[in-house]
């Protein structure tokens, strides 16, 4: 099997200057981030609060650990001195519980805003009429000082068909777009779609993704 070091320079070869590369670390053990940081990655991301809590003090501090799976808000105090951004903000009420506990800890949090346009009912978000017609009404971004919402993330339906993986991608960045024109206007700082994993961010970076998710690519399958 090749190495980690090896799946990483394939990948970073594979994505384009511009698309940050987000090691999905979840599963794995310490010693294989090690091997991917050593090979000068740095950006790592968790789905779990509490292996985050236990990963993130075992590697060196220039690491950025991004938060990438379902927040419950019990769980927020734990990952907030950690993380740098947080890619699964799934409700206002969430958005504004990061923002609380990161004034408590007095620091800034960088996120962004989970857009559910898969088929499968399963997965978390906020579909697009949502955050195009009801957040502007209920949120502003001057509401929250200590979050900063960066941009989006999303995930394709689970399938084979490329054009519905693409069409689900072109979907995430036109909500982006209306966004960053509309409530986010003049937010220089919101920047970022999160969007494309092992299988389909090929797709994902030809429908703009600026920052793929990659677990299974660099590190090998996951034992759950
Ligand atoms: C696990 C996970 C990934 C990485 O998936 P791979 O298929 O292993 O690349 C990306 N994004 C999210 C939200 C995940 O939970």
């Amino acid at each position: 099997m090749p190495s980690v070091t090896s799946r990483l320079l394939d990948i970073q070869s594979r994505i384009p200057r511009g698309v940050t590369l987000v090691a999905v670390s979840k599963f794995h053990p310490v010693e294989a981030i090690r091997e991917a940081y050593d090979a000068g990655q740095r950006d790592f991301g968790e789905s779990r609060a509490q292996e985050l809590a236990v990963k993130a003090p075992a590697m060196p501090e220039d690491v950025r650990w991004h938060f990438i799976g379902h927040l419950q808000t019990n769980k927020v105090r734990q990952i907030m001195p950690h993380v740098s951004l947080i890619h699964s903000i799934d409700s206002i009420r969430l958005l504004r519980i990061v923002d609380s506990e990161a004034a408590r800890i007095g620091r800034t949090v960088d996120v962004l805003l989970q857009v559910h346009v898969a088929r499968e009912e399963t997965k978390f978000g906020f579909t697009p009429d949502e955050l195009l017609a009801e957040l502007p009404a209920q949120w502003q971004p001057a509401d929250t000082s200590s979050v900063r919402v960066r941009g989006v993330m999303g995930m394709a339906s689970l399938t084979d068909d490329n054009s519905r993986i693409a069409a689900d991608f072109s979907e995430i960045a036109r909500v982006f777009r209306e966004l960053r024109e509309g409530l986010f206007a003049g937010v220089a700082t919101f920047d970022t779609i999160s969007m494309g994993m092992s299988d389909d961010f090929g797709i994902a970076i030809d429908a703009g993704s600026t920052m793929v998710r990659i677990g299974t690519d660099i590190f090998g399958a996951r034992e759950y």
